[in-house]
């Protein structure tokens, strides 16, 4: 069973919830007119979020980062989105030295040994990228939705992010089921691994299947207490997960 037959669902307000959505993005393109990126994960979400970009023409190019941990799925997503929608996209990599630096000092799998240990590898890995694919820009794009975890439940449509740049996360109040029934309906392209029950796809070793009723980030850093998954992207400094 594929993860559209297993998640689409109609829901009263979908169509509103789209429209929403675009309306939203147009407002932030204009707004920040050469100075937005969508940063992509290439979840489901943000392949959504990719899909209205394209759908609308809006200039709001697209970046991802590739922390040298990803899947094989994930990866080759990259090119499905370059030739499905006709655009670029952006993808930024941890410093090699930094990199190198981490592995011998700590070994390939030090996430598991501490939380610490696990967020500074998510701050070579993905913080550092980000910080350089957000150099310049006054706003950013996410697939951030309040169902996805109990730290999340409250993320706005905007809001503005530690450094002061505008976060837009347009599919703020949509369902799983909204996702994937967008999905079904527009054939948008996304990874075969969301049909083997990983809902929420991280890097590889930090992503696992979920067992039917688990929650839907129970597959991201299982080894950790819930309010510390987080990788530090969506966290504001108050919360202390930059640390
Ligand atoms: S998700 Fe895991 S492998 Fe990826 S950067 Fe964070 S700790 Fe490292």
């Amino acid at each position: 069973m594929s993860a559209v037959d297993l998640y689409a669902a109609a829901a009263e307000g979908f169509d509103g919830r789209v429209s929403h959505a675009a309306a939203v993005l147009q407002s932030a393109a204009l707004d920040h007119a050469g100075r937005i990126v969508q940063s992509t994960s290439l979840g489901a979400e943000d392949m959504v979020v990719t899909d209205l970009i394209a759908r609308h023409c809006l200039r709001i190019p697209v970046a991802t980062l590739d922390t040298g941990k990803l899947h094989a799925e994930t990866l080759a997503l990259i090119p499905r989105i370059e030739q499905r929608y006709g655009i670029p996209v952006s993808v930024y990599r941890p410093g090699h030295v930094e990199v190198v630096q981490f592995v011998s000092r700590h070994g390939e799998r030090a996430m598991y040994d501490s939380i610490a240990l696990r967020k500074a590898c998510c701050g070579v890995r993905k913080l550092e990228p980000l910080g350089r694919m957000l150099t310049g820009a006054s706003a950013w794009v996410t697939g951030l939705r309040r169902e996805q975890s109990g730290t999340r439940g409250g993320v706005p449509f905007s809001e503005a992010d530690d450094q002061g740049r505008m976060k837009f996360n347009p599919l703020a109040d949509w369902s799983w089921g909204d996702v994937w029934r967008y999905i079904a309906a527009n054939e948008v392209p996304y990874n075969p691994l969301h049909d083997r029950f990983m809902p929420s796809i991280g890097c590889a070793p930090c992503t696992r299947a979920i067992a039917l009723g688990e929650d839907f980030r129970a597959g991201r850093w299982w080894w950790e207490d819930e309010a510390a998954k987080e990788c530090g992207l969506h966290v504001k400094p108050t919360e202390g997960a930059l640390a």
